[in-house]
């Protein structure tokens, strides 16, 4: 197998034809001209050029077939909604992305589903999987970025009779496959290190079993969950320098980790190895605000794995067990001594 960065510039890409672009632009289309029996490729809502180039990228790199969707939390859906039925169990995390929580209690539980939420601990999870029709893991977590073994939790998962999903957005399918240590279905948001750039929202799911794909493609066409073309093509194009951006995103994020716990101020920092999140929690909401508005290379915002550093107080959303001085940080790209030099002075003034 080639190195990650390889694979990231060359996932997807077309043979090489005389006179094209390495990689065809966008195709903006409704209906295309298309007679004769019906098929999928005659509408935009149903199959579309480009989402096929970066689906193959995508599932070069999760190693199974990938469907991509408008939005992290659409590919969520296509994968929870149309699988579990009155009667079926679902196992999620209690310390994950919360709007995962949300459709589980908000739209499944009140249909029937028993709904099991459980931290992201492999005992906790082993405790919780008997008659479980599927569980859905986040590795590591997002914010409190617990990492679980995929492969025994697929072997548990699947002697209870379920199916294993795994969220590996905080990862990135270069630093984590779960496919291959034995999950059915991976999914991440690529509006975070995917594309990089802060500047779209997209999702995917990657299958091991192409009939769970077709399932998730029919539902995508069926509720019009489809991403716009160009944020496809923008998503490809970023794919080539994830290798490079996750390299220099990830080194800075160790540094940071080591120079926050170095901090006597700082509390409960963690890292864990892959991806550029590092949380970290200061004493109180005030020294984390202080923070924020006193750091200069660190946007004040949601999300992460940009190449822009940003971070955000978690607490201010009201929906995850965190203190209030908890800090959720996403490495950016800069230049590590700036980084560290910046973040270095913030909390100084943020807890003087
Ligand atoms: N899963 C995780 C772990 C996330 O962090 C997020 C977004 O923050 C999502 C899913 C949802 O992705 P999107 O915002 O692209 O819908």
């Amino acid at each position: 197998m080639s190195g990650d960065s390889t694979r990231a510039v060359h996932a997807g890409l077309p043979h090489a034809a005389q006179g094209e672009p390495f990689l065809p632009g966008p195709t903006f289309a409704a209906p295309t001209h298309w007679s004769g029996d019906a098929g999928p490729g005659g509408y935009g809502r149903y199959a579309n050029p480009t989402w096929t180039r970066y689906e193959a990228a995508l599932g070069e790199l999760e190693g199974g077939e990938a469907v991509v969707l408008s939005s992290g939390m659409a590919a969520v859906a296509a994968v929870l909604l149309p699988l579990l039925e009155p009667g079926d169990v679902l196992v999620a995390p209690s310390d994950g992305y919360p709007a995962v929580r949300e459709i589980a209690t908000g739209h499944l539980q009140p249909r029937g589903v028993d709904v099991r939420l459980v931290p992201s601990d492999e005992r906790a999870l082993r405790d919780a999987l008997d008659g479980a029709t599927l569980v859905w893991a986040e590795t590591p977590a997002n914010p409190g970025l617990n990492r679980l073994d995929i492969a025994a939790l697929a072997t548990d998962v699947h002697a209870a009779g379920g199916l294993l999903a795994v969220d590996g957005t905080v990862a990135t399918p270069l630093r984590q496959r779960a496919l291959e240590l034995g999950a059915d279905i991976a999914m991440a948001s690529a509006s975070k290190y995917l594309s990089g750039h802060s500047d779209l929202v997209l999702g995917y799911v990657a299958c091991a079993d192409p009939a769970h794909a077709e399932a998730v493609r029919a539902w995508r066409g069926l509720t019009g969950a489809i991403p716009g073309p160009f944020e496809v093509w923008l998503a490809h194009r970023s794919l080539a320098t994830l290798g490079v951006r996750l390299e220099r995103q990830e080194a800075n994020a160790a540094a940071l980790a080591a120079a926050l716990a170095d901090h006597p101020a700082v509390t409960d920092v963690r890292w864990p190895g892959v991806g550029a999140v590092v949380v970290f929690t200061l004493p109180g909401a005030d020294a984390a605000e202080r923070f924020l508005a006193t750091a200069k290379l660190v946007a004040d915002a949601t999300s992460f794995g940009g190449v822009h550093s940003s971070a955000e107080r978690r607490a201010r959303w009201g929906t995850d067990d965190v203190a209030p001085g908890f800090v959720r940080l996403s490495a950016g790209i800069e230049d590590t001594a700036d980084l560290v030099a910046d973040i270095r002075a913030a909390v100084d003034a943020a807890v003087r």
